[in-house]
């Protein structure tokens, strides 16, 4: 086989923390290692030599690429100090940009060169749609206590819609409509090439109440389950922030489609509903609740990470980084404004709710190129698995 390496693909592996991939000799102890490897089509052996070579194409169409959970048992258990871990991590980094789009917002997300523009973006755009909306003072202390922050944007006289709302649902809905239709396309895009990569039939196509029923439903139910992530043992405790993480997340998405449906649909027929929830009701104790856990659990993958790094001597890399800054950001943002608000201190609350805004933009708008996309990356290649397995003698 004549192999032409791509090896601007190596250099951004070595950056992205895959710098001690020339390192492995092949012993294969890491696929004997890892407690997700199959047997069969064990990893990540393969994909160590396979990232040697720079095979690019091969790697970031290898659904096994997206099965590793950086548990790193294999890293830990290297001969060589090779840490397949972090090699597998770099390429799945690597993949999100080269799935992205549109491409040069994909790139600038995958490096802290980019850092300026990806908070300067949004903060500039909500500034400018707060100059925009004509509000543009701090409230009062009386008008804080009753109103909290729906004014932000201000308040206009078509009572069946609230101004804030209205420009909350353009900033936040644009922003997740085009970071979910970057995935849409990158997770279609990789689908694609997985299928002729493992050489399935075209004619092979599952209905798509089938393909919900036996490949991604059961995937969804293993992920939320966190078997798999239980199965390691170097960094089991990750476990400890992942859940409570993932439910705070789940907990946060049932809040904003409660408070969707209340401002956007019921408050259209009943105005005075555009109001902020009372502490004691069950959707704002839910948004506590999830708040809580949310920086519960993103202060244990924070330990746990900075532990990786000392005693793996894993190398500390944007990809993973910016995420937990992103996360941690959004928690200490909104729990923050909700403290500054019961304290009744408008000027500091409403800065602090500006740079939650921020935050939350970021975390939607760049949510397909960072580690937030291993959500969905992660999730197919699950469900690509089951269906590769469902295809066995039906392949060209
Ligand atoms: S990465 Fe380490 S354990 Fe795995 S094959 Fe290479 S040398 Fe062996
Ligand atoms: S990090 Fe864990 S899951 Fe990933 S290849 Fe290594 S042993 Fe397997």
């Amino acid at each position: 086989m004549n192999v032409q390496p791509d090896l601007d693909f190596i250099r951004s592996l070595k950056e992205a923390g895959g710098d001690t991939l020339k390192k492995c000799f092949q012993c294969a102890t890491c696929s004997v290692m890892c407690p997700l490897s199959k047997e069969g089509k064990p990893f990540p052996r393969k994909e160590m030599i396979w990232a040697q070579w720079g095979m690019r194409d091969k790697l970031v169409t290898d659904p096994d690429v997206f099965l590793c959970h950086q548990c790193g048992d294999c890293t830990a258990n290297c001969p060589r100090g090779a840490k397949p871990g972090d090699v597998l991590s770099a390429i799945r980094a690597y993949a999100y940009t080269f799935y992205g789009w549109p491409k040069p917002l994909a790139k600038l997300a995958s490096s802290a060169k980019g850092l300026p523009i990806l908070i300067g973006l949004p903060v500039v755009v909500i500034f400018v749609m707060w100059l925009l909306s004509g509000a543009m003072r701090f409230p009062t202390s009386e008008e804080f206590a009753s109103h909290g922050y729906q004014q932000f944007f201000g308040t206009w006289d078509f009572r069946w819609y609230a101004k804030n709302i209205f420009f909350i649902a353009v900033i936040m809905g644009a922003s997740l409509g085009l970071g979910l239709f970057a995935v849409f396309k990158g997770i279609r895009s990789m689908w694609k090439t997985m299928c002729a990569e493992a050489g399935l039939n075209k004619d092979y196509r599952p209905a798509v109440g089938q393909f919900i029923k036996e490949f991604l439903w059961p995937s969804l139910v293993e992920i939320l389950k966190h078997d798999r992530f239980r199965e390691c043992k170097t960094n089991i405790d990750r476990v400890q922030g992942h859940l409570p993480l993932m439910l705070a997340f789940i907990g946060l998405f049932i809040v904003t489609c409660w408070s969707l449906f209340k401002n956007d649909i019921l408050g259209l027929f009943w105005p005075s509903l555009h109001g902020p929830l009372s502490l004691t009701d069950p959707f704002k104790i839910l948004a506590n609740v999830s708040a809580i856990a949310l920086l519960f659990g993103i202060f244990v993958l924070w330990s746990n990470r900075k532990k990786a790094e000392a005693q793996l001597n894993t190398q500390a890399t944007f990809y993973d980084w910016f995420l937990i800054w992103e996360i941690a950001a959004v928690g200490i943002t909104g729990l923050g404004a909700e403290v500054l608000r019961w304290a009744g201190m408008p000027v500091i609350g409403y800065i602090v709710y500006f740079l939650h805004l921020v935050s939350v933009m970021m975390l939607f708008l760049y949510l397909p190129y960072t580690k937030f996309a291993h959500l969905f990356y992660r999730t197919s290649a699950y469900a690509f698995e089951k269906y590769r397995q469902s295809s066995f003698g039906k392949t060209a």
